[in-house]
């Protein structure tokens, strides 16, 4: 659904990220569709496209071959090179970094092993990943700022910081005040799964759905719900933890506290343990190099049963949510996701069984170990892309947005808009 503008006064920042957000869906626009799309009159709308371009976020392009009488239309796209936004996922002991375009593409990735017990390290490892993707974007591109991705919940309750898929021993996530003071940069943050989950509207394989349910298979297992473009984050930011979740009576003690928990079964940390190699450094590639084998019968034996509790799951976020699908991504290698997925093959009844087609109810991100990357990377940008003003409230240090680089241009403007 596309959104629409509205003519009150105080709506030209509404009304420039409708333009944004329709450009960014449709890939290639004319303004005569943006006009029919987005309800604005077409004088508004030139108003706006003309200050999108003056700033450099979109760029004109002639549509070859559309002549009808004088020159042909002009169509504006996204400009990919409109400013960079630095994506961070911590994960325990891994600190992944990426430079992100204004379209979701990663011109510049970095890995580090490190320690996250301790914060310190931690915080050194980003600053010093920042810095490098910082030199790659040089001095003359605009910097969005950094966002950072984290397991959950973030909140302190029962089940936060604790085990070995979150980042366990902290208390809180201050240090990324730190990261703000030692960059000097706008630092967002958010859960990994909730950064994904609006990466994948903004960029992957979401972005013409309004809602979905987005499932983060990591280390641990997360979720989160989309609904109108916006994270559902209930009544404390910690919504639809799913990997907390008890799937098998009396089965394996959890970190939580609890036994049986889903995230024991279906996470790159159960698989690890059932192969025997949960220690860094090299625990991900002795994965993949065990999936690529595919001769160990611990491996085999495993998927068996992680497909049957997604199947399971699948099915109870089906029966609960009625998602118009269930998207799959985190930084499980593609080939594990595709494994599991087509063991859970067919999938239980569900409300959603005999409505969507069964290859649409779950669709694989197209980024997949990359998701949480391009996830943080679009906390600093979401807000000017989406014309959701509400959707990282919880999570947000600071606002960025197309009037403040307007300036006196935009504010002269804003009452026309
Ligand atoms: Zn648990």
């Amino acid at each position: 659904m596309v959104s629409r503008g509205t003519t009150q006064q105080s709506s030209a920042p509404f009304n420039r990220r409708i333009v944004l957000d329709v450009i960014r869906r449709q890939g290639r626009i004319s303004r005569r569709e943006i006009v029919e799309l987005v309800s604005l009159s077409p004088q508004t709308v030139a108003n706006i496209t003309n200050d999108l371009e003056a700033i450099g976020l979109i760029v004109a392009r002639r549509i070859k071959g559309a002549r009808v009488r004088g020159q042909p239309p002009i169509a504006f796209e996204l400009n990919p090179n409109a400013g960079h936004s630095i994506g961070i996922s911590l994960e325990p002991g891994r600190v992944k970094a990426g430079l992100v375009n204004l379209v979701g593409e990663i011109l510049e990735r970095r890995e580090l092993d490190v320690d996250t017990h301790d914060q310190r390290r931690a915080l050194a490892s980003m600053v010093a990943l920042i810095g490098e993707l910082r030199r790659r974007a040089g001095k003359s591109g605009r910097l969005w700022g950094v966002g950072v991705a984290l397991p959950g919940p973030l909140i302190k309750t029962d089940i936060s910081f604790v085990g070995p898929t979150v980042l366990e021993g902290w208390s809180d996530v201050s240090v990324l005040d730190e990261l703000r003071d030692a960059t000097r940069l706008q630092v967002f943050y958010s859960v990994d799964s909730a950064a994904a989950a609006l990466g994948e509207t903004l960029f992957g394989v979401a972005r013409t759905l309004d809602s979905f349910f987005y499932m983060h298979f990591g280390l641990g297992l997360g979720g989160t719900l989309v609904v109108n473009r916006a994270a559902h984050r209930g009544a404390n930011g910690n919504a639809t933890e799913i990997g907390h979740i008890p799937a098998v009576p009396g089965g394996k003690a959890c970190y939580c506290g609890n036994v049986g928990c889903l995230e024991r079964y279906l996470s790159l940390q159960s698989l690890a343990e059932a192969l025997e190699v949960s220690e860094l450094p090299d625990r991900d590639a002795r994965i993949v190099a065990a999936l690529e084998r595919n001769a160990d019968a611990r491996l085999q034996s495993w998927c068996a049963q992680a497909a049957d509790r997604l199947r399971d799951a699948v099915c109870v976020i089906e029966n609960i949510l009625d998602p118009l699908t269930i998207v799959i991504g985190g930084s499980a290698p593609k080939l594990l996701v595709e494994r599991l997925v087509a063991g859970a093959q067919p999938l239980h009844h569900s409300v959603r069984g005999g409505v969507a087609a069964p290859t649409s109810r779950i669709l694989l991100s197209e980024r997949q170990e990359d998701s949480s990357i391009v996830g943080a990377a679009v906390l600093p940008i979401y807000d000017l892309l989406s014309p959701r003003f509400e959707v990282l409230q919880q999570d947000r240090r600071a606002e960025p947005d197309v009037a403040g680089l307007l300036g006196q241009r935009g504010a002269a403007r804003a009452g026309r808009l």
